[in-house]
């Protein structure tokens, strides 16, 4: 199938209820694994590319990898720049036939990342292309201790709509608790999303897509077969798939996943490694670490964001 944008993916998520998965790809191998379980469950999805990722595989591949893998499939897809920085990027990317950009310019005061923002809409609608954007910080647990009011450094919900109104974005990365990386919480720290600022925004914006950073669930069974196999990550701690069921719940319509590709995909190779030490073939490694990637996006979108057949 063609690439899409996100528009209709969003509508029809928000209308029945589940969110659509936007999975971060490195390379071929992750982008391919991705497709086929979103193909399995039939179900719409993201391949989501971050700068250091689009450098990695290549700027001028990753359109051509991911619609030469998305033609062979009858599900939609939309190709996604994750965490675009410049207003350049993003042009880039749009010509390059991205079919959704984020522009996150949520460090910059809010006049700042409006003007930006807009820009970038400016310069994808008329193309066909959907923009998402950032309010809030999506950082880790160290920068919670700027406190200056309820909502802290998290999104303000009367910011949201002047916002969203302002910049006429597709969607928008909101800040409630959710943290990019393996450590999003302290051992010992009960893991809690402020879903009282969720349903503030879902109040003033009732239609409008709500996206989740940060919300890798980190499954403890993956550490601990990275660890076992040579792997070091101590207290990696994601986000309880309970609390992502909640925030579905109240109208987040995407769910970013990063962390927990690259900790399935590192599984599956740590395991393969060790099991099968006299190879040098690399389809023998490849291979799992690609199961364990397609079992993992397979689970989520099955049992965690309910895309399920909703392609
Ligand atoms: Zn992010």
């Amino acid at each position: 199938m063609e690439l899409v944008n996100t528009k209709e993916m969003f509508k029809k998520a928000h209308k029945e209820g589940y969110a659509i998965g936007a999975f971060n790809i490195d390379n071929f191998e992750t982008c391919e694994a991705v497709l086929k379980a979103a193909q399995l469950e039939k179900s719409p999805v993201i391949i989501a590319v971050s700068e250091g990722a689009r450098n990695f595989i290549g700027h001028h591949n990753v359109r051509p990898m991911v619609e030469s893998l998305a033609k062979q499939l009858n599900i939609p897809i939309a190709l996604h720049l994750d965490h675009g920085k410049s207003i350049e990027t993003c042009k880039e990317c749009i010509d390059q036939g991205y079919t959704s950009v984020m522009i996150d310019a949520s460090h910059l005061p809010i006049e700042e990342n409006i003007r930006i923002t807009k820009q970038v809409v400016e310069y994808a609608h008329p193309r066909g292309v959907s923009v998402e954007a950032e309010l809030g910080v999506i950082s880790g647990i160290e920068d919670e201790l700027i406190v200056s009011d309820k909502y802290g450094k998290f999104t303000h919900p009367s910011d949201v709509e002047r916002f969203v109104k302002e910049t006429n974005c597709d969607s928008l990365a909101i800040a409630i608790g959710t943290a990019h990386g393996a450590h999003k919480f302290k051992p010992g720290q009960k893991p809690m999303l402020r879903f009282d600022i969720l349903e503030e925004i879902r109040e003033l914006l009732p239609e409008f897509p709500l996206v989740l950073h940060g919300a890798s669930s980190v499954p403890q069974e993956l550490v601990e077969t990275i660890n076992k196999y040579g792997g070091n990550m101590e207290a990696a701690i994601g986000i309880p798939e309970e609390l992502l069921r909640k925030a579905i719940k109240l109208g987040v319509n995407k769910i970013n996943v990063g962390t927990d590709i690259r900790v399935a995909y590192l599984a599956g190779f740590r395991k393969a490694l060790h099991e099968k030490p006299h190879l040098f073939d690399l389809k023998a490694f490849v291979s799992p670490a690609k199961e364990e990637v397609t079992k993992l996006v397979s689970y989520k979108i099955s049992n965690i964001f309910g895309s399920s057949q909703k392609a």
